[in-house]
């Protein structure tokens, strides 16, 4: 099989949870693997004390750090639009998700900017680990949150509006990356002010 990131012929290895267990094949080597790094920074929500998101987000596991080969992959699969890249990632977020019961939730993006992208980038990340989702979320602000404030971004107009009947129970909103945390904060407390009970969000990448 080759490579999607340096097109080198491998061999995956075998593992007794192929034997065993579903798990998904691996699309890049080993080398290539082994330039992402897994996070292991713990997020800190304390930009949310005292604000009316303080609480919104349960918990927040970030995958990897954002590293130069994390930077390249995502110039590729974004802003190159090379969808068979959502592959990269499928085992680890498949192993993410087992066992997390809950409904998972990926945050929308903006119509406008589907089309510009040609692919839901967030949502192939999940097809591709075989992870089901509903769409609850509808995005409604365009603005880019890199160009504002961290106060203007706490302070800003809901990002999102709920489209679908939200239940009484666990949900887990799914991301690309974390940066300061306002897109999931916003997006939690809709869920929890329709009535979700325990809102956690997993991210491929912490920024
Ligand atoms: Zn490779």
């Amino acid at each position: 099989m080759n490579c999607l990131i340096c097109g080198t012929t491998f061999q995956p290895s075998p593992t007794w949870r192929k034997l065993f267990l579903y798990e998904k094949e691996s699309s890049t080597c080993d080398r290539c693997f082994s330039n992402f790094k897994k996070s292991d920074a713990t997020i800190d929500f304390s930009d949310f004390q005292g604000t009316c998101y303080e609480g919104a987000v349960d918990t927040v596991t970030a995958l990897y750090s954002y590293n130069e080969a994390m930077k390249s992959y995502l110039h590729q699969y974004k802003f190159l639009q090379d969808v068979a890249l959502a592959q990269v990632f499928a085992k680890t977020l498949h192993q993410a998700f087992e066992g997390n019961e809950g409904i998972v939730v990926p945050i929308p993006m903006h119509p406008e900017k589907l089309i510009q992208r040609t692919f839901a980038q967030v949502d192939e990340l999940l097809n591709s680990a075989d992870i089901p989702f509903q769409h609850l979320l509808s995005k409604t602000a365009t603005s880019e949150q890199g160009k504002k404030t961290r106060k203007e971004r706490l302070e800003a107009s809901p990002l999102f509006e709920v489209m679908n009947r939200v239940e009484a129970q666990h949900y887990i909103l799914f991301d690309d990356i974390y940066t300061t945390g306002a897109t999931l904060h916003h997006a939690a407390k809709l869920l929890k002010d329709a009535g979700a009970t325990r809102v956690e969000a997993i991210t491929l990448i912490k920024g």
